[in-house]
């Protein structure tokens, strides 16, 4: 049905199959939103699910939420019960179990926040928790714990504390907004806590962390652009997986934020079945620069409980990053990172590029396995320094 998932094309998915209200409304994130499809009934009425998927959507109501923008939900392939899109949202049975090695809080952010809503674990910048809302729900959530509501923990953002707390520590110079998702707010919301934000004067840099621009891009409106393009220096991380996810209208919303001066970046997360090749992966960063998006980190999915279907062994997103350097335009490639469990942050993890470092030189391979050797400066001799002090006095007279 979607023969172009390794095309460049551009293509658009609205209105789909849906309703003649639909046709309409389609482009009104506020109908979007209000049609987000977030119940048994809704999905089967649109979708023949199989049995793991139907108990997965019966388990999922104390744990995570399941809701699907009409958008998103369009870029399902109905045909296909392996479709990557689908595997991202449709809850399965497997998310019922947790395996061993799994985390509540994987990251250990809850015992690094000196404020409730604000995680600080890097010296100069800090993680500030907004929302536990988003438009639609990622079934390897790293926040699942809080995230949409439904489960026993719950996020209790502190906003004076955390504003308190950030005009206090001088030593912080970037605010990531993140959450939940940050551009849920209204225009006016959002306005007053950049704006609050901005009177900070040692706050250098601030960026929000968002999956709006690709569940739900009628929210990307022009007047949202004009309200962010005053709080600069200003970046927006997406997060976009697979290349079917960058449709015509995403394109366009994500236009519509670089023209105002917003610089974009994406974070992906391997997900076994969705993107865990490298001809998907190749696609997708390439997409993305089509969109002036540069593909930031791409994540090793995190220990988060019952994500075992949907993790992949850390050696394939190694294994895929060797096969993008060298292959692809260098700006297309992300920095592949684990982040540590339990609280260690973001680790890098490269393909080793370097056979042997041996005294006065290094051995390296290339994208091709070609070998080169690469020596250190030789120190200059004395005796040749001194050659070339009387040759250039040689010259003065
Ligand atoms: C990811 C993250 C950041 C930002 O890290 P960068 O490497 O600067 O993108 C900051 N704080 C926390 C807690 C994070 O998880």
């Amino acid at each position: 049905m979607y023969p172009t998932d390794l095309d460049p094309a551009f293509i658009s998915h609205a209105p789909g199959y849906w309703s003649d209200e639909a046709t309409e409304k389609w482009d009104d994130h506020r109908w979007q939103l209000r049609n987000r499809v977030d119940s048994l009934a809704d999905l089967e009425l649109r979708l023949k699910l199989t049995d793991e998927e139907r108990a997965g959507v019966l388990l999922a109501g104390t744990k995570l939420a399941m809701s699907i923008t009409p958008h998103f939900f369009n870029l399902i392939d109905r045909d296909d019960p392996d479709c990557p899109i689908r595997r991202q949202v449709i809850p399965r049975i497997e998310e019922g179990w947790n395996a061993p090695e799994e985390l509540n809080d994987p990251c250990g952010e809850d015992s690094h926040m000196p404020v409730p809503g604000l995680v600080h674990r890097y010296p100069d910048r800090v993680l500030f928790l907004v929302t536990d809302r988003c438009a639609s729900y990622c079934r390897y959530c790293t926040r699942s714990r809080v995230v949409s509501g439904v489960g026993e923990q719950h996020l209790e953002t502190q906003w004076e504390p955390a504003f308190k707390y950030l005009e206090q520590h001088t030593e912080i110079r970037d605010v990531l907004l993140s959450g939940g998702d940050p551009l849920l707010f209204s225009d006016d919301r959002l306005d007053k806590i950049l704006t609050r934000l901005r009177a900070i004067p040692h706050l250098q840099f601030i960026r929000i962390g968002s999956r709006i621009p690709i569940f739900l891009p009628q929210r990307i409106t022009p007047e949202l652009c004009t309200m962010l393009n005053k709080h600069h220096p200003l970046f927006i991380s997406i997060h976009a997986n697979h290349p079917r996810e960058l449709t015509l209208e995403v394109r366009d919303a994500l236009g519509r934020l670089a023209d105002a001066g917003i610089p974009l970046g994406n974070q992906s997360v391997m997900l076994r079945g969705v993107n865990d090749s490298v001809d998907v992966q190749k696609a997708l960063v390439q997409k993305l620069l089509m969109c002036r998006v540069k593909p930031y980190y791409l994540y090793q999915c995190d220990l988060i409980n019952g994500s075992s279907h949907l993790r992949t062994p850390v050696a394939e997103g190694v294994a895929i990053i060797e096969g993008l350097r060298g292959h692809t335009t260098g700006y297309a490639i992300p920095q592949f990172v684990i982040d540590g469990p339990g609280g260690g942050g973001k680790i890098p993890i490269n393909p080793n590029y370097v056979v042997d470092t041996a005294s006065g030189k290094i051995t390296l391979r290339n994208f091709e396995g070609e070998i080169f050797e690469y020596p250190d400066p030789t120190p200059i001799p004395a005796a040749d320094l001194e050659l070339l002090h009387q040759e250039a006095l040689s010259r003065s007279v």
